[in-house]
């Protein structure tokens, strides 16, 4: 095609002064070889180009065979190139292909289409065509070859191009592979010893034969030999040849029977043996068969043939008894077998048994029979189906066998599954849950959903972290706690988890991992406890524990340092505690007593009955107290001991032991007999003082008397001659004298309070305070004073006498004492349960408080004669009086503004008291 497109002359006739291969031809050749490659592609597609391409070729070669029979041109030569050589020779149809050639691509095509014909003639009546064809291009060949133009001339009109003829005959060969056993490619391809010879000796005919023609051809031309020589010399080498070619064949021939007489005997040692071990295999089957049918019986397996076509139906004997009937009383046909199954199961049986009919899938058949005694056996069955020719099942060989008791268990099993499962979904107290490799939750039981809040259809698939605080996922807590358990088979902990409702929950885990029977883990069974209320009582005890250790804590410093022998024993009189006291006062420092018993630690205690009989006592219950007992220490010593022993109780109110304290008051003891000791002799000597003063004072009296009566006398007598000096004497030693005589009477009062007992009586204070209105009504008037006092005033038990002077001591002095007002006295009380209280108070001159004492003290006076007369005893006086009742006497006073005396007086204090 190229050649015509591109007009290159050697690309259109191969050799200089042949004919060309026309454009059509080119491409009705390219199109049957197309055909021929897409036949090796099996598509559908390449069918669909297979026929189109076909259909041109028959069209194209059809069209140019009836123009050359009928004379006429459709203008088909010219269509895709003008053949203007043939124009130029005046050909009478340029470019039109060889009627041979058209002739061979019908036959080309026909043999194409109908090579795959279902009919066997019809396969061979193609390939004869196709050989029709190499032979034609064969000829066409020789001609070239030969230089003999009417062989490729075949239509005496358009001759075949040499390379389409050659191009004829590969495409017809190849085409011929197509149906290689049918035909004479059959011939060359079988495996026959014919075949095997034809592929030897055609080639070498062929080739021999050529060349001979060839030689003789030539000798003729160039005149080298005559006609008949030629003919004659021709025949006698095809004669050579034939024979050297039937000699080499023969010999052949003969190794190859010899070889198959030798394959022969071997073939029938083989035999022979063969039929040897077909009787021993026979023998053996025998034996299996037997074996088998024993161990059918052993087995309880029944077997069953059932002839499809003619429905025929047989059991071997154990079939019997798996249905529990007799052999007489069996059908023997498929219906037989229907009527013992069970009802409720038959339709699913025949389904399954019609779908292994159909090839759909292998017979596996679970199904109950009833017995004719109505009892129920469940049969397991399956079977091997025949099948025919064309695949349709015609016998069915198969098994039953009583799987009743395995039936009974799988039930067992499943309803011991099924309890627990509901067991365990069941379970309130624990989560159950399974998980799968990753941790997803699969399961879900009561108890999970009580815990973690959630239902089961809102949390399975979710995973187990889940439940996690964000803390622990940020920790991985989770992916660890999986990870140890893929690693140990088991993890285990505790911790805060989260349930739904956000709120926390202390959970006890326990991760156990599952695996398949090759050991793989397949997940993870997870327990949880809710343990909230316990951690709470945990950390509540802890607490209490931490609180408790403090106080104990506590307790032991305290009881350490406490400034007193403190002890404490167990019911063995064994040290539990003591305080540093304890140890100094028992002289046991340094020493580790604690745990051991008081007696090892003071032997001395074993030889004294009475601590011992003590000891016991109280820890019977007995408090023992002792303010003051003697004790005798080992150096003979004596130590004045306040004690007290009392027991000590456990928490469910027995008697743990005691707690021993002891004071050592050996210096108190001995500081109050010398207190006692020296009051006395106090006592005695102020007894002796009062007396003394008392007589002292009343003694004086007589002589200063008698001083002051003869110094008036003398100033009687010697007025007149008196100068004014000696006057002046005599009136200072009568001053004097009226002093000490104040001071006397005074000085008596003070010391007839200490003497002997007083009269105590009901003195009503309202009385005393009239009283002493009269008697200083002259020193009231001299001053423009006055006494003021509430209306109701107490009758108290006192001495009259001495509360007399007392009121009349503190008014005078608030009188004597005035400022530059006139004086107003004011008297008032208060009582409390134990004493009264009165307070006498004056507008006066008030006193220093540097004074506040003194003024109280014997003789101690703020004023100088020379501005208030006065002895110093008065307030002293007071003070006397008012502890003599029981009481005390004070001041308050601010310097320029007054002074308040205030005096108790005991309400308890009787005179025998004083
Ligand atoms: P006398 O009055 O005889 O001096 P007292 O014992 O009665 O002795 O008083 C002692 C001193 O207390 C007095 O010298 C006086 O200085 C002072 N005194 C007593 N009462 C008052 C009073 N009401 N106001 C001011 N000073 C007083």
């Amino acid at each position: 095609m190229a050649g015509w497109l591109f007009n290159i002359d050697i690309f259109k006739r191969m050799i200089s002064g042949f004919p060309t291969m026309k454009f059509n031809t080119a491409l009705c050749i390219a199109l049957c070889g197309a055909v021929l490659w897409l036949r090796l592609y099996k598509s559908r597609k390449s069918s669909i180009f297979q026929n189109i391409f076909s259909a041109i070729v028959l069209l194209f070669a059809l069209i140019s065979f009836s123009e050359d029979i009928f004379h006429y041109n459709t203008g088909l030569d010219q269509l895709f190139v003008a053949d203007n050589e043939s124009f130029a020779t005046s050909s009478n149809y340029p470019g039109r292909m060889a009627v041979f050639t058209a002739i061979c691509f019908i036959c080309l095509v026909v043999s194409f289409s109908l090579a795959k014909a279902k009919s066997k003639s019809v396969r061979t009546t193609t390939q004869f065509i196709l050989h029709f064809v190499t032979v034609i291009s064969f000829i066409a060949i020789v001609g070239y070859l030969y230089n003999i133009p009417i062989f490729y001339k075949l239509s005496f009109l358009t001759s075949m191009a040499m390379h389409t003829a050659v191009l004829f005959f590969i495409i017809s060969i190849a085409g011929s592979f197509f149906n290689y056993n049918l035909g004479v490619t059959g011939l060359f391809t079988g495996e026959g010893m014919g075949s095997v010879m034809a592929r030897k000796i055609f080639p070498m005919i062929i080739i021999i034969l050529l060349i001979l023609g060839f030689l003789r051809l030539q000798s003729y031309r160039l005149n080298m030999i005559s006609l008949e020589f030629g003919i004659a010399l021709y025949t006698i080498s095809f004669l050579l040849v034939c024979l050297l070619i039937i000699g080499i064949t023969a010999v052949q021939l003969n190794h190859i029977d010899r070889k198959r007489k030798e394959a022969e005997e071997l073939l029938k040692g083989f035999n022979k043996n063969l039929e040897h071990i077909v009787h021993q295999r026979t023998q053996h089957i025998r034996e299996i068969t037997n074996r088998l049918s024993l161990a059918t019986k052993a087995s309880s397996i029944g077997i069953w043939d059932w002839d499809i076509i003619n429905n025929n139906l047989v059991w071997d004997e154990q079939m019997y008894s798996l249905y529990g009937i007799k052999p007489a009383s069996f059908g023997g046909v498929f219906e037989a077998w229907e009527r013992g199954v069970h009802p409720e199961d038959l339709d699913k049986s025949n389904s399954e048994i019609q779908q292994a009919i159909d090839d759909k899938k292998d017979l596996d058949l679970e199904f109950r029979v009833i017995w004719p005694d109505k009892s129920v056996h469940y049969i397991k069955g399956n079977a091997f189906i025949d099948r025919d020719e064309k695949g349709n099942a015609s016998r069915m060989i198969g098994t039953n066998w009583d799987i009743t008791e395995q039936m009974e268990q799988l039930e067992k099993i499943r309803q011991s599954k099924e309890q627990y499962h509901n067991m365990v979904t069941g379970v309130q107290d624990y989560a159950i849950i399974l998980l799968d490799r990753n941790g997803n939750i699969k399961t879900w039981n009561k108890g999970a959903e009580r815990i973690k809040g959630y239902k089961e259809e809102e949390i399975l698939g979710n995973n187990s972290s889940t439940f996690y605080t964000v803390n622990d996922r940020n920790k991985h807590l989770p992916e660890a706690l999986l990870e140890l358990a893929r690693k140990n088979g088991r993890a285990s902990d505790e911790g805060w988890r989260v349930a739904k409702d956000g709120h926390l929950f202390w959970a006890s885990v326990v991760i156990n991992s599952l695996y398949d029977p090759d050991g793989k883990i397949i997940g993870f069974t997870k327990l949880t406890r809710d343990l909230t209320e316990l951690k709470k009582a945990q950390d509540a005890v802890r607490i209490t524990e931490g609180k408790l250790r403090e106080q104990e804590e506590k307790m032991r410093l305290f009881v350490k340092h406490t400034p007193a022998a403190v002890a404490m024993f167990d019911d063995e009189m064994k040290y539990i505690i003591a305080s540093d006291r304890w140890y100094r006062d028992y002289s046991i420092e340094g020493r580790d007593i604690i745990g051991q018993s008081h007696y090892d630690i003071f032997p001395e205690i074993g030889n004294m009955p009475e601590w011992l009989d003590m000891h016991q006592r109280c820890l019977k219950g007995a408090v023992q107290i002792n303010d003051e007992s003697a004790f005798t220490r080992p150096d003979g010593r004596t130590d004045w001991l306040h004690w007290e022993i009392h027991p000590w109780k456990k928490h469910d109110d027995s008697i743990g032991g005691i707690i021993m304290f002891t004071e050592v008051i050996t210096d108190k003891v001995i500081a109050r007999k010398t207190m006692k000791m020296l009051n006395k002799k106090l006592l005695d000597s102020n007894a002796e003082l009062e007396q003394f003063a008392y007589v002292a004072s009343h003694d004086l009296q007589e002589p200063l008397r008698t001083v002051k009566s003869f110094v008036q006398l003398l100033e009687k007598k010697y007025k007149s001659t008196l100068d004014e000096n000696t006057a002046k004497y005599i009136h200072f030693a009568i001053d004097g004298v009226n002093r000490m005589k104040t001071l006397i009477s005074d000085l008596l009062d003070f010391s007839k309070i200490g003497m002997a007992e007083q009269e105590f009586a009901f003195v009503n204070i309202a009385t005393v305070l009239e009283n002493t209105q009269l008697i200083l009504k002259s020193l009231l008037e001299e001053n423009g004073a006055i006494i003021i006092y509430p209306d109701h005033l107490p009758v108290i038990r006192a001495n009259d006498l001495q509360i007399k002077q007392l009121f009349q001591n503190l008014i005078t002095n608030g009188i004597k004492y005035r400022g530059e007002e006139k004086p107003v006295i004011e008297v008032g009380y208060t009582e409390t349960n134990k004493l009264w209280q009165f307070f006498v108070k004056d507008n006066g001159t008030g006193i220093n408080p540097e004074y506040f004492d003194k003024i109280f003290i014997l003789f101690q006076r703020l004023h100088g004669r020379s501005t208030h007369s006065g002895t110093g005893i008065g307030l002293a006086t007071c003070k006397k009086i008012a502890q003599k009742h029981g009481g005390s006497i004070w001041v308050e006073s601010v310097e320029g503004k007054g002074s308040t005396f205030y005096f108790t007086i005991s309400k308890q204090v009787e005179s025998g008291e004083l």
